[in-house]
């Protein structure tokens, strides 16, 4: 029998488990403590655990441990990127980046990505599995370990689309943040979606604490649909009517991203139908200088974000220009992979 990844059980899963096995209702409390503080990747390191009960557990449940198979670092800005081995020999990476206010680390949520976005290399080999909400914990449990840095926020932001993988996100969401384990607040947790409207409206019944950040990306239907695939089926219209009921109900403001592309999205008249889409909205836009990926063409030069950033910022919109980090490793945004030479 194939071992369940104990990581992915809720606190209550975990209770009702232990319980079952004929336990006191406190192990639970303990157990959740060693996986999600002490971070164990092993059940013989639960020391005030009999080992009749580590045995029971290790029967049938393993803690997931993803394989680090290689860590590559930025010689400019200390961004660590992570080439991850999964259980079934599937690989995926990972980037811890360093910023003024802390480490931040990017996570996938699945091992390639089925959306089709013309610019990202996450998609280019398509699509294998969904990540557990176990194997996206352990992203973030063992390359703290490893880097012997402290993680202060997460996003979910690196191969995958989170809102396509729903429920295993919801379940990490849930599991990073319960205060009897590592009680993260989701403030510090940002999920990025290249716009599944129903699982927008879904997400925001759940009435989470974190950002959402929306890939925009391109003002107008037309060239959207033709650089993001999933624009075919949920258009702008709709992706912003979601937005609204998003930020109505959950009171958080939402971050547009937009992955600047010189002579693709980067016009007078671009910066003008953003802010027609935009004005108004409790929103955040953030630039991103497209990073380079091999099999595609697309380019941004520093000076054209900067003049775009100006345009939309004279028409009153929040907006940012975000540093990109770790270009120098391929660990900037859109450059994650699920293949990888050595
Ligand atoms: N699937 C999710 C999250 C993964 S991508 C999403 O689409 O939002 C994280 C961010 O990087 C998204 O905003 C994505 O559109 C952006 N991105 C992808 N490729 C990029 C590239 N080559 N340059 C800059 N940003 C890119």
């Amino acid at each position: 029998m194939e071992r369940k990844d104990i990581l992915s059980l809720s606190f209550e899963e975990l209770s009702g488990v232990i319980e079952e096995m004929g336990e006191k209702k406190f192990r639970a409390k303990q157990i959740f403590s060693w996986l999600h503080c002490k971070k164990v990747s092993d059940f013989s390191q639960m020391t005030d655990i009999s080992l009749s009960l580590r045995t029971k557990l290790g029967e049938k449940y393993c803690i997931n441990s993803l394989k680090i198979v290689r860590r590559l670092e930025s010689k400019r800005d200390n961004t660590l990127k992570y080439l991850c081995e999964l259980e079934d020999g599937n690989h995926i990476e990972c980037v811890l980046m360093e910023y003024h206010h802390g480490n931040s680390i990017c996570i996938s949520t699945q091992v390639g990505c089925k959306m089709g976005c013309t610019f990202c290399a996450s998609t280019i080999a398509g699509y294998r599995r969904d990540l557990t909400a176990g194997e996206m914990l352990s992203q973030v449990y063992r390359i703290e370990d490893n880097s012997h840095r402290h993680i202060d926020s997460i996003v979910l932001m690196g191969i995958g689309e989170p809102l396509d993988n729903f429920d295993n996100t919801c379940r990490f969401l849930d599991n990073i943040s319960d205060a009897r384990g590592r009680g993260m607040s989701l403030r510090h947790v940002s999920v990025s979606t290249c716009g599944i409207v129903p699982r927008i409206r879904e997400l925001a019944e759940k009435k989470y604490g974190i950002t959402l950040s929306v890939s925009l990306h391109c003002p107008d239907n037309e060239g959207r649909s033709r650089i993001m695939p999933v624009n075919r089926r949920y258009d702008i219209d709709e992706l912003m009517k979601a937005c609204r009921e998003y930020t109505d109900a959950t009171g958080r403001r939402i971050s547009f991203e937009y992955a600047v592309m010189n002579g693709v999205n980067d016009s007078r008249e671009d910066a003008k139908k953003l802010y027609g889409l935009l004005k108004g909205f409790m929103c955040h836009v953030n630039l991103i200088p497209v990073n380079e990926v091999k099999e595609t063409e697309y380019k941004a030069d520093r000076h054209s974000v900067e003049v775009f950033a100006k345009m939309l910022s004279d028409y009153g919109l929040n907006v940012t220009v975000r540093r990109t980090l770790g270009a120098d490793i391929d660990a900037a945004c859109g450059q994650l992979r699920r293949e990888y030479e050595i």
